[in-house]
């Protein structure tokens, strides 16, 4: 079926030399498959209104002061049933983790159980209000408290920030700790070390905070360069960040010899806690010298992100970095619950660093992970980075014979498998690897990055999927490999099948057309 619109606006047909998409040069109104969607402006017809007030009583005295409105003010009308559609039908357009299976590396999009939905839907915690008098909400602030001593547990750290917003917003915590705490000390040290293999957000977060970033190469196995980064030591070095497992899905086994060589030089260890999907359970960081650590809620412990589910990064800490945590802080004396501010804090929290946000967390995201971690137990999250490492392993295990595996013979990779583009023939590109997946039915890996493989293609299936999942997926990708391994030249034009073609998304990046306007009518 086709959708009506009311201001003239036409579905595109993709032209009869797209190839795949030659359909009849008419449209009949009655499509099976509904690649277009107007914006619901173009859909709209701006006198029409999906519901019936009355009209206000023509003696009714005005109560707004002069302010009412003059004009119409353009906004879309239709009626429920038209809204409903539009907005079912863009639906139908998105690739989700409820469709299939998402193999974005370093993003951890892992299925969602429903039952955490349902206990972020509890009134009592959907619709607490940040600023609530505290005796009032003492069952929310109770799942925080709750949900902080299960991170501080699972991590070996005694102290955790619950406030910041994300994982990038959790490095830039950890950061601020850390330049208070040298502060505190007088010690005016000016340089971030990061492995080449380092999240784009590593070196941004430590630039925001003032300091000069300085790369730590890899070694030929993928991990990081101890001897390099021993040699940079010195008492200019604020903090080395490091991801671990990294980003090239392999876990740094030389951690803790390069905390303790870290800290000899009088600096502080900031690790990147993105992928501790794959060690939870297993590893704690605080055995391994972490001074901070940022925990992404939404790929550790489930949580949907992406595109709009907003996510949420604790922070746990060292006894040496503590004090200088961001406030407020959840407090628990007795039976009560108390959120600790700048005004009642206590001159045990006099040295933090200030605070991050306005309010105090994203409550959304603490019932979901709560519930995640209650309903799996501690046996069960092992259980979730053994399955993660499995299936990764499986996947590269899938693929190494057909696509180049750099670390493949380093061994068993963690919680992703990790390819580069070598062998492709006729000019094809990761890219055209990428797009082709689409018409598989798949949303794309995770592509050029990390920066240190040529054509980067990493891929994370999580630990939910099942082995039958994984083998249709592999049989896809193998598909594709072998098509950008032949040069096969359609590659370079797919999707075929996809609501819209290939994008500039150069100019989609650069110039976001984010409003619509009203198309002029001269
Ligand atoms: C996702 C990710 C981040 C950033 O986390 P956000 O929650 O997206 O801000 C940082 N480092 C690594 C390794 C990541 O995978």
């Amino acid at each position: 079926m086709n959708t009506p619109n009311k201001s003239g606006w036409k579905p595109e047909v993709n032209a009869p030399e797209d190839g795949m998409h030659a359909g009849p040069e008419t449209v009949t109104g009655n499509r099976a498959l509904m690649l277009d969607e107007p914006l619901i402006f173009e859909l709209a017809d701006n006198m029409a209104t999906g519901v019936d007030l009355p009209e206000p009583a023509s003696n009714a005295p005005s109560r707004l002061g002069g302010m009412e409105r003059a004009d119409a003010f353009g906004l879309p009308g239709l009626s429920e049933p038209e809204a409903v559609r539009h907005y079912t039908r863009l639906s139908r357009q998105n690739y989700a983790i409820d469709l299939g299976l998402f193999p974005l590396g370093s993003c951890t999009m892992k299925h969602n159980p429903r039952l955490n939905e349902k206990v972020a839907r509890m009134p009592g915690f959907a619709d607490c209000h940040p600023l609530a008098p505290v005796h009032t909400v003492q069952g929310a602030l109770g799942v925080i408290h709750e949900l902080g001593e299960w991170l501080c547990k699972l991590t070996g750290m005694p102290a955790v920030a619950m406030s910041p917003k994300a994982g990038a917003h959790g490095e830039l915590c950890g950061i601020l700790a850390i330049r208070a705490a040298l502060e505190a000390r007088g010690d005016a040290r000016k340089v971030v070390l990061c492995p080449e293999s380092a999240h784009g957000t590593n070196p941004a977060t430590a630039a925001f905070a003032g300091y000069e970033v300085e790369d730590i190469p890899a070694t030929g196995e993928g991990r990081v360069d101890f001897d390099a980064l021993k040699a940079r030591l010195g008492p200019d070095v604020a903090a080395v960040m490091i991801t671990n497992p990294n980003t090239c899905g392999l876990f740094e086994r030389d951690f803790r010899k390069i905390a303790d060589a870290v800290h000899e030089a009088g600096g502080f260890v900031y690790c990147d806690g993105a992928n501790f999907n794959a060690i939870v359970g297993r590893v704690r960081p605080g055995d391994l010298g972490v001074d901070a650590m940022h925990i992404n809620l939404h790929k550790t412990f489930s949580t949907p992100h992406g595109g709009g589910g907003p996510g949420s990064g604790p922070v746990v800490f060292s006894e040496a970095l503590a004090p200088f945590a961001p406030l407020p802080f959840v407090e628990q004396r007795g039976d009560s619950f108390h959120l600790v501010e700048e005004e009642t804090a206590k001159a045990d929290h006099e040295q933090s660093f200030g605070r991050m946000t306005a309010f105090h967390g994203q409550m959304g995201m603490f019932t979901r992970a709560l519930a995640y971690m209650l309903s799996h137990g501690a046996d069960g999250l092992k259980q979730v980075a053994d399955d993660a490492v499995l299936n990764a392993n499986y996947v590269l295990r899938g693929l190494d014979d057909l696509l180049h595996a750099p670390y493949a013979s380093s061994g068993p990779c963690m919680h992703e498998a990790l390819f580069g583009d070598d062998g492709f023939e006729g000019g094809l590109s990761t890219l055209d690897l990428a797009k082709s997946l689409i018409d598989e039915g798949y949303h794309p890996m995770t592509m050029y990055f990390p920066l240190v493989v040529h054509g980067a293609m990493l891929v994370e299936p999580t630990e939910t999927e099942s082995k039958a999942s994984l083998d249709q997926f592999v049989a896809a990708f193998r598909n594709a490999a072998e098509r950008a391994k032949a040069g096969d030249e359609s590659m370079m034009q797919s999707p075929y099948y996809a609501p819209r073609r290939r994008l500039d998304e150069t100019q989609a990046a650069r110039k976001p057309v984010l409003a619509w306007q009203e198309p002029d009518e001269t």
